[in-house]
């Protein structure tokens, strides 16, 4: 056996022993007195080590990458991210002692350049227009270093009929639940990793479940859904970080999402400060983008007389957007009237949302 073999070997145990020392994250429970007989779960993904639900990815693209062959002791490991992938991949990187290098956009929060560069990465900051994918790519060619292809790689390098993937870990943290199976689960898709994941399933598992994916006005996806076109753009900008496309990429899959719902970005962000008046901590733009379509649909179930259970996903922490989504200055420099939008969503929950929220 060849001495990388034996690295791979190596490499393999260290990440399986980080999946033992691992809890599984918190689906925390949120019931809205005006909804009544619907209640909402929370999967909070934020409580990984490396704050976001790309810990999941990144493990499974080392995993992918590492049983691929792809990878060699001491070889660079580069990947393209607006962030939170680049963090998750940065904290594994130095897991196994590997060079790490991250390919973002210019105007990626410095919050989250802070936190790779602290976790031993380097950051390529492109500007604005330079896509990152193409150049990552490229740079791992000339410079033969590994490249993790989290837009290329996602929808396969997880294990989608089980392993613990976030599906099968929701489903479970539900058992005991009075409505066991969900009537939607709605999440957001940047990769679309998680949207596949979750739509194959509980294609899977045959529920009736119902997934929809939560998208910043204007974005690829819902366009591309709405008329099955893979060439379909992002016609609006939205500075929702992990979601919200420029293109359809090639992890997302439209024949398992059920029903898009197009957010826009200032009622995501009165959704973001409406789960931290609720549950008192904070999750980033696409948490509350996702808890706005949630609302929605609830209105719909509430409308038509139905009881159930839907489920969300809580993407990061919010604390990567303190000197923006959570800055009262920025959000008027730029232009976002947060009131009238915290108005807009009590408006649509209904009743005295605010005060009688009961989180468990
Ligand atoms: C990546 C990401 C998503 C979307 O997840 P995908 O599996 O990539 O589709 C949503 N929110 C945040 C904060 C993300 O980083």
């Amino acid at each position: 056996m060849d001495t990388n073999r034996l690295w791979i070997h190596k490499a393999l145990t260290c990440l399986e022993r980080e999946a033992l020392r691992s809890a599984d994250t918190h689906l925390l429970r949120l019931d809205l007195p005006p909804f009544p007989g619907i209640s909402f779960y929370l999967k909070d993904e934020a409580s990984h080590p490396s704050g976001s639900l790309k810990h999941r990815l990144a493990r499974s693209l080392f995993l992918y990458a590492l049983c691929n062959g792809r990878l060699r002791e001491g070889q660079v490991v580069v990947d393209a991210s607006s962030g939170s992938t680049a963090i998750s991949e940065a904290w594994f990187a130095r897991l196994l002692s590997l060079p790490f290098v991250a390919v973002m956009p210019e105007q990626t929060a410095a919050a989250k350049i802070t936190a790779i560069t602290a976790l031993g990465g380097r950051c390529l900051l492109l500007p604005p227009g330079e896509r990152c994918a193409p150049f990552a790519r490229q740079w791992a060619e000339t410079e033969g270093a590994c490249y993790l292809d989290q837009f290329g790689l996602a929808e396969r390098a997880t294990d989608w009929r089980g392993n613990n993937n976030i599906a099968e870990s929701i489903l479970r943290q539900m058992a005991l639940e009075a409505h066991p199976e969900p009537r939607y689960v709605v999440c957001g898709a940047g990769t679309g990793g998680t949207s596949a994941t979750i739509g194959r399933y509980l294609r899977y598992r045959r529920l009736r479940t119902a997934l929809c994916v939560a998208e910043p006005t204007g974005g690829a996806f819902a366009e591309g859904f709405r008329t099955r076109s893979r060439d379909a753009v992002q016609t609006r900008p939205s500075i929702i970080e992990g979601i919200a496309r420029p293109q359809v990429e090639s992890g997302f899959l439209f024949d398992i999402v059920d029903l898009v719902e197009e957010i826009n970005d200032v009622d995501s962000i009165a959704g973001m400060r409406f789960l931290e008046s609720a549950l008192n901590r904070r999750w980033g733009g696409s948490s509350g983008c996702s808890f706005v379509a949630a609302i929605r649909l609830a209105r719909g179930m509430r409308a038509a007389g139905q009881q159930g259970s839907i489920v969300l996903l809580l993407c990061d922490e919010g604390d990567r957007y303190a000197d923006t989504l959570y800055d009262a200055g920025w959000l008027h420099a730029h232009g976002y009237d947060l009131a009238a939008a915290s108005v807009r969503l009590h408006e649509l929950i209904g009743g005295d949302a605010n005060d009688v929220a009961d989180a468990h």
